[in-house]
C-alpha cells in the first residue's frame, strides 16, 4: 500500500501521458475488431477533431495542475474537509472513501450542473455534438470547460479534504474508464449489467449520449455508477434506440469543424427541440 502511495503521489507526466495514448491505441485496436456499431464515419477526421479538443484539454491541466496541488496540500495541511475529519481509519479505508467522495463532489455534481446552468451547458455541449461517440470522444472538451471543469473538480477535492496521491489516483482511473465507456466495443451484455452497478460502463454512458432529453439529463456518473442510482438520475435506453449527439446540433456542418465548434458557446442558446427540427 505504501508503495501505491508512492507511485501515485509522484505520477510522472510520462506515466499519465502514456495512460492516455496506451488506452486511444488499446480501445482503438478493440473497436476495429468487435465494433458494437457498424458506422460509415470519416474516422480519421473524427479522431483528429477529438484529438485537437484532447490536446486542450492537456495543456489546460497541465498548466492548471499547481492550483489543484497547492489546493489539496493546503487542506491537508489545514486538517480541512471531509477525510480530514473523519476518525483514523485503515489506508484502504481511507482511498475508498477518498475516490467516493472525489466521485460524487468534484465529477457526478459538476457533470450534473453542466447540464442544468446554462452558460456550463453551452460550453459541455460541445462533447455531447459528437453523432459517432467512439473511445476518441472521451476527452472532446471545450477548453473553457476544461478550465471551469478543473476549477470546480480542485473545489471538490479541497471539501473532501483529499490527499495529492488520491487525487492522482482518482484521475488515472478516470481516464482509462472514460476512454473505455465510451469506446465502440462489443462488450458482453451480461459482463456490462453486473458492472453496471458499480461503475459507469459503456452501454450506460451511451444512453446519456442519446441525442434528445430526458435522456441526456442522465447518468452522469463519471467512474461509480451508484451516484445516479441514489439520486434517481439513472436511465436505460436499449442500444439499438440511441442516436447520438444533441438535438440542438445535429446539422453535420455544425459539429465536425473545429474551430466551427470553439464557437458555439459565445452563440445565441438554443433551447431543447425534443427531436422536432433539425
Ligand atoms: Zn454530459
Ligand atoms: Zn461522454
Amino acid at each position: 500500500m505504501e508503495s501505491v502511495i508512492a507511485y501515485f503521489q509522484d505520477i510522472p507526466s510520462l506515466h499519465r501521458s502514456m495512460i492516455l495514448v496506451g488506452g486511444l491505441t488499446f480501445f482503438s485496436l478493440l473497436e476495429s475488431g468487435i465494433p458494437m456499431f457498424s458506422r460509415e464515419y470519416r474516422k480519421m477526421h473524427h479522431a483528429g477533431i477529438n484529438i485537437a479538443f484532447t490536446l486542450t484539454t492537456v495543456v489546460v491541466n497541465f498548466v492548471l495542475a499547481f492550483v489543484m496541488l497547492q489546493s489539496s496540500a493546503w487542506a491537508v495541511a489545514h486538517q480541512f474537509g471531509i477525510l480530514q475529519w473523519l476518525p483514523t481509519m485503515p489506508t484502504w479505508l481511507y482511498m475508498i472513501t477518498g475516490l467516493l467522495l472525489l466521485d460524487l463532489i468534484g465529477a457526478y455534481f459538476v457533470h450534473w450542473a453542466e447540464h442544468k446552468v446554462k452558460w456550463m451547458w453551452r460550453f459541455h455541449l460541445i462533447h455531447h455534438t459528437d453523432t459517432n461517440v467512439d473511445t476518441t470522444s472521451a476527452n472532446r472538451h471545450h477548453p473553457g470547460e476544461s478550465v471551469f471543469r478543473l476549477i470546480f473538480t480542485t473545489a471538490g477535492a479541497v471539501i473532501a479534504g483529499a490527499d495529492w496521491w488520491i487525487i492522482m489516483m482518482y484521475q488515472s482511473m478516470s481516464a482509462a474508464l472514460s476512454q473505455f465507456n465510451h469506446a465502440n466495443i462489443k462488450f458482453p451484455v451480461a459482463l456490462d449489467n453486473i458492472l453496471s452497478w458499480l461503475i459507469v460502463t459503456p452501454s450506460m454512458h451511451r444512453v446519456h449520449h442519446h441525442y434528445v432529453l430526458p435522456y441526456t439529463d442522465s447518468n452522469f456518473g463519471n467512474i461509480f455508477s451508484i451516484w445516479d442510482r441514489i439520486f434517481g438520475t439513472y436511465k436505460w435506453l436499449p442500444q439499438e434506440q440511441i442516436k447520438f449527439g444533441i438535438d440542438t446540433h445535429m446539422k453535420p456542418e455544425e459539429h465536425s469543424d473545429f474551430g466551427r465548434l470553439l464557437k458555439i458557446p459565445f452563440e445565441t442558446y438554443r433551447p431543447p427541440t425534443g427531436g422536432k427540427t433539425n
